[in-house]
């Protein structure tokens, strides 16, 4: 169903120009070609700096195995056929082999794949390494997993986009210098801790992508809705129900109609995080549960395991091994 009989109190036009501010929001960007972009984006400035280790956990073992180098290999919690890959390299990634293949089909769709046995407090000693190299060239705001560190950019000195760009080619570097040649990561560079975090996922392996005010929201238009942080497969099924499919038809919706389809604040949080503003939210504490809403064992039903649920694999992976 077309968005303007979802919404049927706003028209696309409100939309438009709701979507241009509030005075707070960046310019759009409305000459388009790369030229342009780049010298737009030469006089403006960036906040944050998302770092993103590329096949981490394989890259590791790469690392530490020289005759892997180069190779498929894929990661598994314990060697068994039934397992499920918690990471590839890029290598095996090239065959289709991702976060969650079955360990036997990754034998099928990438023959002589090398399967190598996760080793838990090599990864945090290579975490804690890394952490050290980043904090050689600027400090850390965040630690996010183990993989996945934020940067909060101070001044004239870092958040000039040419500076910032230099920046995180040093940061690379220092990775490459201090860790390991095979330890290789995608940097995102943008107004703000979302955008930097999806900018680290637009170009990989060893990418660095820069997001400026000026050019959003149309440089998220390749993206989809999905690939925007807190936009799971449930709130995708909603967005789609209200005809949202494409980043372009997000970036279209007003404040008020991402606050609907949110269900309150949170919509109103990524409106103004997609334009560039720049704040972020305390953590909600999580929630305990008592030892009386437990089941005890032999009650407790656990849900099928899904080979295709990869991302959940992958944070389940790296909440283990970064506690
Ligand atoms: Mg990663």
């Amino acid at each position: 169903m077309p968005l303007d009989k979802q919404f049927p109190l706003e028209t696309q036009k409100q939309n438009q120009q709701q979507t241009q501010g509030p005075s707070t929001a960046p310019r759009q960007d409305r000459q388009g070609s790369a030229r342009d972009n780049k010298s737009s984006q030469a006089e403006e400035s960036v906040n944050w700096l998302f770092l993103d280790l590329n096949s981490y956990f394989a890259s590791v073992e790469q690392q530490e195995q020289p005759k892997l180098r180069g190779k498929p290999i894929a990661v598994v919690p314990c060697m068994a056929e039934t397992t499920c890959c918690i990471a590839a390299s890029y290598e095996a990634k090239a065959k289709g082999v991702k976060t969650g293949t079955l360990v036997a089909e990754a034998r099928l769709i990438c023959p002589g794949i090398e399967i190598v046995e996760a080793r838990q407090k090599l990864y945090v000693e290579y975490h804690e390494a890394i952490k050290a190299a980043v904090e050689t060239c600027v400090p850390i705001t965040e630690t996010v997993s183990i993989d996945e560190v934020a940067c909060r950019l101070m001044g004239r000195s870092e958040q000039p986009v040419p500076v910032a760009r230099a920046l995180a080619q040093r940061v690379k570097q220092a990775i490459r210098e201090q860790v390991g040649d095979t330890l290789r990561c995608s940097i995102g560079l943008a107004p703000n801790r979302m955008l930097a975090k999806v900018a680290s996922n637009m170009q990989k392996p060893d990418g660095l992508t820069v997001l400026t005010s000026s050019g959003l929201p149309h440089s998220l238009y390749r993206l989809k809705p999905q690939d925007i942080p807190g936009i799971g497969g449930r709130m995708n099924q909603r967005l789609m129900a209200r005809g949202v499919h494409t980043m372009e038809q997000l970036s279209a919706l007003n404040v008020e109609q991402m606050r609907i389809l949110w269900g309150g604040m949170a919509g109103e949080r990524v409106w103004l995080w997609l334009r560039g503003a720049d704040f972020t939210v305390p953590k909600s504490t999580h929630k305990s549960v008592g030892h009386q809403h437990v089941l005890p064992p032999k009650k407790a039903t656990l849900p099928p395991a899904s080979p295709t649920n990869a991302a959940t694999l992958r944070r389940i992976a790296s909440l283990q091994y970064s506690s």
